[in-house]
């Protein structure tokens, strides 16, 4: 299957790629295909039910929501978040939906979104199964659907015709590793960023690719404005404030003089991460890139390069994001976006490592060089776990963000200082990452059962001044 880097990076809505875009569009493709089979009219009650992740956090990521609005025709690309709400108020005071916008029945979700806690199947952790039924709750149709990070989903249906059809790329320089990708490079004379175009453009001109990265640019630049002036506090129960507006403020009195202190270069790229993350946590328009939860580490790394480099200009953005996208395309293939399966490696740990290699590559890296760059991003994020407190992707995720922001910078400066050779492979250090999520316990896998969502206080979230501490831990010499 070919990857364009325009699944890499699609627009949608926060918080969560795996648990609210992926959901919304698999309700969506669901109405779209009882629409084609012809059972639209004959619908009369849909029942949903959720697995693994998806049903043990779901409700903290949003995916009833996403769901409910995607059963309504709704996606997460042309949803206007800021009408989000007042839709889902209408659809529960009313206990009705309009499948695909337009043929209306009774929902009511207490009966029909089930959250089957403990219960996974087999293929993936982020499952969900839709049931159509008459009038006279007799079954009509149903699909399985996986969601697999990154807004990705696949059908039940999808995998069983995957599996009879061979892998046909159309794309003239397909890769799944990175050995082929230096390969192509190598023996074809080109760049990492030539041989994304040549396959882009299979699809659409070399201007429409420009200008299509141009306007993920701009959509992450109008994410960044809007979290540095946005105040309050962030949905969900936990009382996170947003704290970007006053980091913005001060930033802005403190000026961007890295010769008196350079510093800054970490306060500001910090605050263009928390920004677009505390964007996402909020169910803001975002860039997915590669994940939600991760979405602030490239436009932050992107704001570094706009801010801190002299030799910013558009045409190093588009690189910046083919480089990172065709990094990206490792991962995809060869391990996954999802932190139901590798924990928060394949999350921040993939950006971060995307980010490194889009820096490195506008900052002359060689393929080589670039190749470390995003080697290292990874290697230093193995074993990282997903363990949002309160199933909400605020706590640890939107700091980390600022660390795997950072992290990328240290990631490309340093293959930058080297001459491309190194003893770790970025093949190696996916697997290593694949493997690793593999092992990790489910409590660490976006479950919300262990780590700081286990032992994190929620009554010390609320008022840190006024609530005596009281330690879940057993006490140590
Ligand atoms: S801990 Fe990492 S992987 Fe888990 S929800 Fe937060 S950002 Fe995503």
């Amino acid at each position: 299957m070919d990857v364009s880097v325009f699944d890499l990076f699609s627009v949608g809505i926060g918080p969560s790629s795996s648990h609210t875009v992926g959901p919304m569009r698999a309700a969506y493709a669901f109405i779209d295909l009882i629409k084609t089979n012809g059972h639209l009219a004959k619908t009369d009650q849909i029942h949903i039910e959720l697995f693994g992740s998806l049903a043990m956090t779901g409700e903290g990521h949003a995916t009833d929501k996403a769901i409910i609005l995607g059963l309504n025709g709704y996606l997460p690309e042309t949803i206007d978040p800021g009408k989000m709400n007042a839709y889902l108020s209408q659809i529960r005071s009313s206990k009705e939906i309009y499948l695909g916008g337009e043929h209306k029945l009774s929902f009511v979700e207490e009966r029909d979104l089930i959250f089957h806690k403990g219960k996974r199947l087999p293929f993936h952790s982020n499952a969900m199964k839709i049931t159509a039924l008459d009038s006279s709750s007799r079954y009509l149709f149903s699909e399985i659907y996986y969601s697999l990070g990154g807004g990705f989903i696949t059908s039940h249906s999808d995998q069983k015709q995957e599996e009879k059809q061979e892998c046909n790329s159309l794309f003239p320089y397909p890769f799944e590793t990175s050995r082929e990708l230096l390969r192509l490079c190598r023996t074809n004379g080109m760049t990492i960023t030539d041989v994304m175009m040549a396959n882009e453009t299979k699809y659409r001109s070399e201007k429409d690719v420009k200008q299509e990265l141009l306007h993920i640019w701009h959509i992450m630049q109008s994410c960044v404005k809007r979290g540095c002036e946005t105040e309050g506090v962030l949905p969900g129960g936990l009382n996170v404030k947003r704290r970007a507006p006053a980091m913005y403020q001060k930033l802005s009195k403190m000026g961007k003089n890295i010769a008196a202190d350079p510093s800054l270069i970490f306060d500001w790229t910090s605050l263009f991460a928390i920004a677009v993350n505390e964007e996402n946590a909020a169910g803001s328009r975002i860039v997915t890139s590669p994940t939600n939860g991760a979405s602030g580490v490239i436009p932050a790394v992107l704001h570094y390069y706009q801010n801190f480099i002299p030799d910013y200009d558009e045409e190093g953005v588009i690189e910046f994001l083919l480089v990172a996208g065709a990094i990206c395309v490792l991962y995809k293939k060869r391990a996954t976006l999802s932190a139901a399966e590798a924990g928060c490696q394949g999350e921040v740990g993939v950006a971060c490592s995307m980010a490194a290699a889009g820096l490195c590559s506008v900052l002359g890296g060689t393929v080589h060089q670039i190749e470390n760059a995003a080697e290292i991003g990874m290697e230093h994020h193995l074993g990282l776990t997903c363990d949002p407190v309160a199933g909400l992707v605020q706590i640890p995720c939107i700091e980390r963000n600022t660390m795997g922001a950072i992290h990328a910078i240290t990631s490309a400066k340093l293959a930058l200082m080297g001459d491309g050779n190194h003893s770790v492979t970025l093949d190696e250090v996916i697997e290593s990452m694949y493997q690793t999520g593999k092992d990790m316990h489910p409590k660490y896998k976006e479950t919300s059962e262990g780590g700081l969502a286990k032992f994190v206080q929620k009554k010390s979230l609320i008022n840190a001044d006024t609530i005596p501490y009281v330690s879940n831990l057993s006490p140590k010499c």
